[in-house]
């Protein structure tokens, strides 16, 4: 498990370096001048139009690319909800501003449809700390467990999966299934495992995987932001580290963050997830002041640098391009799709039969 661990630590290390490189040769849209971006703008929502695609953003990318999906009838939404919004639009290619499994995620859900994406480079932190073949070597190790992933892994991992579940569901899935007896072995985010585990008293072997952006936040962090805002609310995603869970007055994925924005009464709110959700989460609650929550501590250099490097590359300029000329399609396998398919099926069935 330590050289497993070790090897997905040089995976991370390694993808870094290929989105600071990557990175580096995109020009920031900061630097465009206005009339360059309503060009740019303009020049994308024909395309969507005159190729019958509709564009389909996540929370975290960038504001404008939100702003974008939501102006020219696409969405702005998570994981899963983006490609269930893909699957149902009428629209023949689904332009998927997101990382790597989100764009696999709708092609297996929709199969007929073209799944474009800005580009192919962009992955994530959980996906690329748990490589299938090395995965499927753990799952051979305990085959007493059903396995359950989280969304944010690859297709080949879903395909080795019993079910697959995002952060909204993660709990009454492995509730019910420890309520049938059921053993687990979870993959791949340590942290969401763990809060999981500890909320269900389920008996769950873990991953050792996590997110580079959630794993940064910092409880004494967010508790010296506490001191100067004390009738703040905390909002934290289960990705982060038990001691930020521990201290957050909510705990959930993205849209259930945005929906306690607007129950909460407290005035000021501090978000610990990527700060892409602010354009998102600013809108359900104009009148509310939102904070992120520190990552760094006090002696270090980044206090908030909540802000996830793969979906920083998604642009609206390799946006366009992907538009322009039908580049980075996502294609998969047809044999991993059809069995990733069963496990987001189990998933998507549970739910309608047991939340609505
Ligand atoms: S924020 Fe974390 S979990 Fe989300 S895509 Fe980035 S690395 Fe992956």
């Amino acid at each position: 498990m330590l050289i497993q661990q070790y090897n997905a630590e040089i995976a991370v290390e390694s993808q870094r370096r290929v989105v600071e490189e990557y990175l580096s040769k995109v020009p920031s849209v900061n630097s465009i001048d206005k009339s360059d971006l309503e060009s740019l703008k303009a020049r994308i929502t024909s395309e969507l139009a005159s190729k019958n695609a509709v564009l389909i953003a996540h929370y975290y990318t960038d504001p404008l690319i939100q702003q974008l999906a939501e102006e020219t009838g696409g969405t702005v939404s998570d994981s899963l909800e983006m490609a269930r919004f893909g699957s149902n639009h009428d629209a023949q290619t689904l332009v998927v501003a997101g990382v790597k499994f989100m764009g696999e995620t709708a092609k297996i859900l929709t199969p007929g449809k073209r799944v474009l994406m800005p580009t192919l480079e962009a992955t994530c932190s959980l996906d690329v700390g748990c490589p299938a073949d090395e995965f499927s070597a753990f799952c051979d190790e305990h085959p007493d467990r059903t396995v359950v992933v989280y969304a944010n892994t690859s297709a080949a991992v879903k395909a080795r999966a019993d079910w697959v579940v995002t952060s909204s569901i993660a709990l009454e899935v492995v509730d019910y299934l420890d309520s049938i007896g059921e053993k687990i072995l979870w993959a791949p985010d340590k942290y969401l495992g763990g809060y999981v585990q500890k909320k269900t008293g389920a008996d769950m072997l873990l991953w050792d995987g996590s997110c580079i952006v959630h794993e940064e936040f910092k409880a004494k962090g967010i508790l010296d932001l506490k001191q100067i805002y004390p009738d703040a609310a905390v909002l934290a995603h289960p990705e982060s580290p038990d001691s930020v869970v521990s201290i957050a007055d909510i705990t959930g994925s993205t849209s259930q963050l945005i929906s306690a924005a607007m129950k909460l009464p407290n005035k000021q709110l501090i978000v610990a997830t990527d700060q892409g959700i602010f354009y998102k989460m600013q809108q359900s609650v104009p009148n509310k002041q939102l904070l992120i929550a520190p990552t760094g501590g006090s002696g270090a250099s980044c206090r908030s640098c909540a802000s996830c490097p793969w979906m920083g590359m998604n642009s609206l300029q390799n946006l366009l391009s992907c538009l322009e000329q039908g580049s980075n399609e996502v294609f998969v396998d047809a044999t991993v799709a059809t069995l990733a398919m069963q496990s987001l099926d189990r998933m998507m069935t549970f739910k309608a039969r047991h939340l609505g």
